[in-house]
């Protein structure tokens, strides 16, 4: 932990950007590269004949490069991960009564795909330690009705999919066989497990490059990948109003302009999550010790690409005391937090009323001690410093 003189000098000299978000709203950074991409594509499309459609190139391109990248046989480009979400809840051909398990910690956007493919909800626990949703307990809400298990990559880090695919080889649903495992890594772009990108595993994998994430294709984006031919026929088809296989679509299609600039942030990747994991590995030995305060864990078999880093305050701190936290770093340090996430029925009348009953104590008391300090590829490693200053100096004072 940073001693108290040096935190003491550490925060007299200050940061060098005024503010910091939470979840930083450019969450990587462009430089000319994108511009000129962006632009060229522009140039390219300015003959009446040639236009922006229909998935011309850059966007096949795109895709080979990003399904390299995470070593599978397909990558569909989309203008956004949510539309992808709902492709695979709509692609298990889910009947009334048909159970998806999806964490309770989670962004909405899981969720509200299962309820939107005409599925029920079932939330799962998850792991205190990683924040992912948990094996065993999965294992405990399978039912007949069970058809997939839809773990979201939280913050950056991997799921343990080979615990899942266990799981559903020895829980077949009696129709459809083991159940399918799906992944939301709309966090999680660049990150690994067991040797391998996140996106290779499961029945299918949806990314997200909005303005936020660990890539970007100007505001909006997603791609699915997978290595199921039937899969990425049914994807590719539907995202243009099924045309090519004659299934229920609507237009999910990403532009030119946007695969372009895709392309160039993909060569990018591998360098923003170095700079993610520095400061990140900086911040584990500058916190250590931290009275009250639980650091991330990455487990041995995964790169973490810390999309976010996440703390977690001891039980007693939990809600307000950690709310009060946030307000010094906030008040005192024009320094944002963001909870990510806390049980999404809590806020959504919707998807409580939808799983009526379900309660999951455990995903509850974590929703009131996590809280993630601000992490971004471009911080200078001063700014990372004054954060952790801050906090400790912040968490004493509370102490
Ligand atoms: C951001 C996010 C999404 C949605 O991504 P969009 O590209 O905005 O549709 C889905 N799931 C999780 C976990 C997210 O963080």
């Amino acid at each position: 932990m940073i001693s108290a003189q040096e935190r003491k000098n550490i925060l007299k000299r200050g940061k060098t950007s005024m503010t910091w978000e939470g979840e930083p709203l450019l969450g990587s950074s462009y430089g000319e590269e994108e511009i000129e991409a962006a632009v060229a594509a522009m140039r390219d499309s300015m003959a009446p004949s040639r236009g922006f459609g229909f998935s011309a190139p850059p966007i096949p391109d795109f895709e080979k490069a990003f399904a390299e990248y995470c070593g599978t046989k397909h990558a569909v480009a989309l203008n956004s991960a949510g539309p992808g979400l709902d492709q695979a809840m709509r692609y298990l051909n889910l009947q009334p009564g048909d159970e998806v398990i999806v964490p309770a910690v989670n962004f909405v956007a899981s969720p509200l795909a299962v309820m939107g493919a005409g599925g029920q909800i079932v939330w799962g626990e998850v792991d205190p330690k990683t924040l992912q949703l948990d094996p065993n307990d999965v294992e405990a809400r399978i039912t007949p009705r069970t058809r997939a298990i839809f773990p979201v990559h939280m913050n950056g880090l991997s799921a343990p999919m080979d615990d899942y695919f266990e799981i559903a080889e020895r829980h077949p649903h009696d129709v459809h066989g083991p159940l399918a495992v799906i992944g939301d890594a709309a966090r999680a772009c660049g990150g690994s497990y067991r040797g391998t990108k996140i996106g290779k595993k499961g029945l299918l994998t949806v990314f997200s490059f909005h303005t936020m994430k660990n890539i970007n294709t100007l505001g909006e984006g997603g791609m699915i990948t997978t290595d199921d031919d039937d899969v990425a026929a049914y994807c590719r088809s539907s995202r243009f109003y099924g045309m090519d296989t004659d299934v229920w679509g609507t237009s999910n299609v990403m532009t030119k302009v946007q695969a372009a600039v895709g392309l160039v942030q993909l060569s990018k990747l591998d360098g923003f999550i170095e700079s993610r994991r520095r400061l990140a590995h900086q911040r584990d030995e500058m916190l250590e010790g931290i009275p009250g305060l639980t650091l991330p864990f990455e487990p041995d078999d995964c790169v973490h690409s810390y999309y976010l880093y996440t703390l977690l305050v001891k039980d007693e701190w939990a809600g307000e005391k950690r709310d009060q936290i946030m307000k010094m770093l906030d008040e005192g340090h024009n320094i944002k937090c963001v909870v990510a996430n806390p049980p999404v029925y809590e806020k959504r009348k919707l998807l409580r009323e939808h799983a009526k009953g379900q309660s999951l104590p455990l995903s509850e008391q974590l929703g009131r001690r996590l809280f993630c300090i601000p992490i971004h590829p471009a911080m200078s490693d001063e700014d990372n410093e004054y954060i952790c200053a801050a906090l400790i100096d912040c968490v004493q004072r509370l102490g």
